[in-house]
């Protein structure tokens, strides 16, 4: 048996690396980081798929495959075909870019390997976390005994605020075919998929009405709202959004929260692509009464530009997040005893994750929010300029002028089909690859979007989208 056991040893130990091999590790990854960083501005933001990889053609062998082949393919067959979002010129879907600091963060993350879950394993890291979320509901005006938690992105999020809402509103199985929950046909997508998750399938949803900039109307929603209270249904909850994802709306919040009041709903806001335009005056402006909400969804892998992998799911009374994700009843009462104490495990669907605190707290530390307030200003400023100069091209329509830093286009063809033009005119864009841009449809028609939000997006990247949209409109009229 001992002889069995030092063979096994012996083979088993060739997962730990020696400090030779460590360096190694280091110096090679560090040279494809740097030459990956050192192009990415000149880089393509979008290269068509080239086909088969070879990457997954083979079985994993027993043996040993040099680290420098696996970066080559990695570099070759992954970080190569597709979209590139850490380009600059990522302006389509709600880009962020990937700050470098988190990745470090992630490194120190996996090599510690503490346990985020639950804070008697690593109370270091879940006070980060915990202090994290706090620090995004101060943002969001969310006062005492407000709380949350970092989620994978903003899906999750929404589906824990969701679920949390169904069980604080009391509804049902029994009650949720009568149940009624209102939002825009803006609303993004991922919500209805969380609604059927949430087992509310059945739940009768509204699309509310909205007015020419694709903004929820109030009115509209509270004389909905009174129709079916009046019909013996069950209004519920009200999701809204701060920003969407297709135009950049941002729904009225202040006034969408006294209708919630009046009728006693919960109010949950998609915040996923504006929520963190707070921490500059601009999006002061515009973004307003987010702190009347009983949740909110914010995505630091969009507005905090982290590298994909974090979101938030933020309550404005954390207990009703902990009585729908809590895990053992008896322990809940002592973490209440000490609220700092709570546990992402309590307020969570997950146990073991990721200690994503990290990969948020480093670059916030380290750069100081100066450049982040900054950095979401000036995205704002480049689409209220990029708006400003599309319509200077001759037979360009605009969508509503930009509220956040999304705004939407087309191009009006001298002969043919509209929406023909404008699909063929992304096309073009998309093989051209210096700046990738995305289309949506809105009652049926086809518009371009622009979406300013990685933070390595300037004015050279917005004058290159101009010029590519000119070239190629040039090119399909002729
Ligand atoms: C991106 C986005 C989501 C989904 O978030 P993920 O992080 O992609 O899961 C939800 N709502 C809005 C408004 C978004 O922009």
């Amino acid at each position: 048996m001992l002889k069995k056991l030092s063979e096994l040893e012996k083979t088993a130990r060739l997962l730990e690396p020696s400090a030779l091999e460590r360096q190694d590790l280091v110096t090679r990854t560090m040279d494809y980081a740097h030459d990956f960083l050192e192009r990415v501005y000149t880089d393509h933001a979008f290269l068509p798929d080239s086909g088969q990889k070879k990457i997954f053609e083979a079985e994993f062998p027993e043996n040993p495959t040099p680290y420098a082949d696996l970066l080559n393919l990695i570099g070759k067959e992954v970080d190569t075909p597709g979209l590139n979002p850490a380009s600059p010129g990522h302006l389509a879907y709600i880009p962020g870019g990937g700050l470098v600091h988190s990745a470090f963060g992630d490194f120190l993350a996996d090599i510690a390997n503490r346990y985020a879950g639950i804070h008697f394993a690593s109370p270091g890291a879940v006070e980060m976390e915990n202090m994290l979320c706090k620090w995004m509901c101060n943002m969001v005006g969310y006062g005492e005994g407000s709380g949350g938690t970092l989620t994978s992105g903003g899906s999750i999020a929404n589906l824990a605020a969701i679920v949390t809402a169904r069980d604080a509103m009391g509804i049902r199985s029994r009650d949720i075919d009568q149940s009624v929950i209102y939002m825009t046909a803006q609303v993004h997508h991922c919500v209805d998929k969380a609604i059927r998750i949430a087992g509310l399938g059945e739940a009768i949803v509204r699309h509310v009405p909205m007015d020419e900039r694709f903004r929820m109307n109030v009115e509209a929603l509270d004389a909905q709202i009174k129709q079916d209270k009046a019909a013996g249904l069950r209004p519920w909850l009200v999701v809204a959004s701060t920003g969407t994802t297709d135009t950049g709306a941002v729904d009225p919040m202040d006034r969408i929260a006294d209708v919630c009041e009046a009728h006693h709903l919960w109010l949950h806001a998609d915040a996923a692509y504006g929520g963190f335009f707070l921490l500059c005056e601009e999006g002061q402006a515009v973004i307003k009464g987010l702190e009347r909400t009983n949740s909110v969804e914010v995505d630091p892998h969009k507005g905090l530009f982290l590298p994909y992998g974090t979101g938030a799911v933020l309550v404005r009374d954390q207990r009703k997040l902990a009585a729908s994700h809590y895990y053992q009843a008896n322990y809940m009462q002592d973490a209440y005893r000490a609220p700092a104490a709570i546990s992402p495990a309590d307020i969570s669907p997950e146990l073991t994750r990721h200690f994503r605190g990290l990969r948020l707290w480093i670059p916030l530390k380290v750069h100081g929010m100066a450049p982040f307030r900054a950095a979401l200003a000036e995205k704002i400023w480049l689409c209220r300029y990029f708006y400003e100069q599309i319509q200077l091209i001759p037979g360009m329509e605009v969508g509503p002028a930009p509220e956040l830093s999304v705004c939407i286009y087309r191009y009006r063809p001298q002969n043919g089909d509209i929406n023909a033009f404008n699909d063929a005119l992304v096309q073009s864009i998309h093989n051209d690859g210096r700046v990738f841009l995305s289309s949506t449809r809105l009652n049926g028609d086809i518009w371009i979007r622009l979406a300013v939000l990685s933070f390595r997006t300037h004015l050279n990247t917005i004058e290159l989208a101009l010029q590519m949209l000119k070239e190629n409109i040039l090119k399909l009229e002729d």
